[in-house]
């Protein structure tokens, strides 16, 4: 038999219940961030705070989940999370936080666009053309099953608007933007403005420059391009 006295406590919040049912059944706000530990935007945020603590704060021992709940920086880290699922962000996550800790970014700003594209214009430079187009032929089959059009008609149907974001994000790779028929089509299709955009948003002297240098592999993408008519 319990004591009448004796009371359940939340290992979370410290507030005490009568009742461990009703103990179980209350939720505070860090026992809902115990609970979410398994969403994606979560773990990237424990590894993030992780990494963060070890690299930057030179924190010896590896932080548990649960430090990771207690801690002030948790919504920081989970709306950084949250914004590298949402914008379905190219680059691997790991590599951006290291990036992210080496030019003593604040915490507060990781989820910010400006800063992302920053990175992801470094990112695509030194990434293989392989990934680049491995990216873009991914982003064209998606775009043919929600769009129910047969993926080689990407270029010819896709608005421009919606290309420039796909570009802007480096979605749309320029090995395949400028190598390809369709691309060309594509960039046909371009306002003087839209133009401009697409300059703010690909380094483009740079792209044509590693065009002229990297003659093999823009040879065996040509090649393969047009054997899909693309
Ligand atoms: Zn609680």
């Amino acid at each position: 038999m319990k004591k009448a006295d004796q009371k359940f406590v939340c290992n979370f919040c410290n507030r005490s219940f009568a009742k461990e049912t009703t103990m179980a059944r209350h939720m505070c706000a860090k026992k809902n961030r115990w609970l979410r530990r398994d969403d994606r935007d979560v773990k990237i945020a424990y590894y993030a705070f992780d990494r963060f603590c070890s690299k930057a704060l030179k924190t010896k021992k590896e932080k548990t989940y649960r430090e990771f709940c207690d801690s002030s920086l948790w919504g920081a880290f989970v709306r950084f999370g949250k914004f590298f699922i949402d914008n379905n962000c190219v680059c691997r996550y790991e590599f951006y936080v290291d990036w992210l800790i080496k030019y003593a970014v604040p915490v507060d700003d990781w989820n910010k666009e400006q800063i992302y594209l920053k990175y992801l214009n470094d990112y695509v430079k030194v990434e293989t053309p392989d990934q680049a187009v491995t990216r873009t032929i991914k982003l064209m089959e998606t775009w043919a099953v929600e769009t129910g059009n047969d993926w080689r008609k990407f270029f010819d149907l896709l608005s421009v608007p919606m290309a420039l974001q796909m570009v802007k994000w480096h979605k749309l790779s320029p090995w395949v933007l400028f190598l390809s028929d369709g691309g060309k089509r594509l960039l046909e299709r371009f306002s003087p403005e839209q133009q401009q955009l697409l300059s703010s948003y690909v380094d483009i002297p740079y792209w044509l420059k590693k065009f002229q240098i990297e003659k093999n592999d823009v040879d065996y993408f040509m090649k393969l391009f047009e054997k899909y008519a693309l």
